[in-house]
């Protein structure tokens, strides 16, 4: 699935032996700030997404390449993580199906205690924490729902599927919700910004 499956079962191997866990580009190293209270590392983590991030119409796909600002601070409960992801995000114009790519850029901030306690989420483990379950939420509240290639996006037209966007004559009369078909009569309004006053003038003449 992986393309780079063998290098990292190599790097898997050689790390097998330490108590750490099977290795992931989202786990720091954090053995020279624990027990340290005040003590700050700032880092930079460029690595490439091993799986993919989001299951919904936009997507971080497997591979894509996550950069993360990182700050890591020495609590007297753990370690606090403080980061900046930026990436990018790829699916489907909701509208038009055009493809899109929606830039990622999403903050975290989580503890990582050194306490079992049920009241922290995450752990520092083995000298290191693992940013991956944060990053993934993060990064996944960020995606869009709907994804749009431009906001103005006018989509395909109802009755034939071609792209409205190539054919800006063509406004679809038929989106119009029918609910609204009533008040097409109406010329827009031009003066007043309250449209019900303007609508009562209108109901006078
Ligand atoms: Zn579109």
């Amino acid at each position: 699935m992986l393309s780079g499956a063998a290098a990292s079962a190599e790097g898997r191997a050689s790390v097998k032996s330490s108590a750490v866990p099977a290795a992931s580009p989202y786990l720091v190293n954090v053995r020279d700030l624990e027990r340290r209270p005040g003590e700050l590392r700032e880092r930079e983590l460029d690595l490439n997404a091993p799986d993919q991030l989001g299951a919904g119409a936009a997507v971080v796909t497997a591979g894509t390449p996550v950069h993360i600002d990182l700050r890591l601070e020495s609590l007297h409960e753990g370690i606090l993580a403080t980061g900046d992801v930026d990436s990018a995000a790829t699916g489907e114009c909701v509208r038009c199906l055009d493809s899109v790519s929606v830039p990622v850029r999403v903050e975290f901030q989580e503890l990582f205690a050194y306490s079992d306690d049920e009241a922290f989420d995450y752990r520092v483990r083995d000298d290191h924490v693992d940013l991956e379950p944060v990053v993934r939420d993060a990064v996944v509240l960020s995606l869009p729902f709907q994804p749009v290639c431009r906001p103005d996006c006018p989509g395909l037209d109802p009755a034939t599927g071609e792209k409205l966007a190539d054919d800006p004559e063509q406004r679809p009369a038929a989106i119009v919700d029918p609910r609204w078909a009533a008040l097409e009569g109406f010329a827009p309004v031009a003066s007043g910004i309250d449209g019900g006053d303007a609508v009562a003038e209108e109901e006078k003449r």
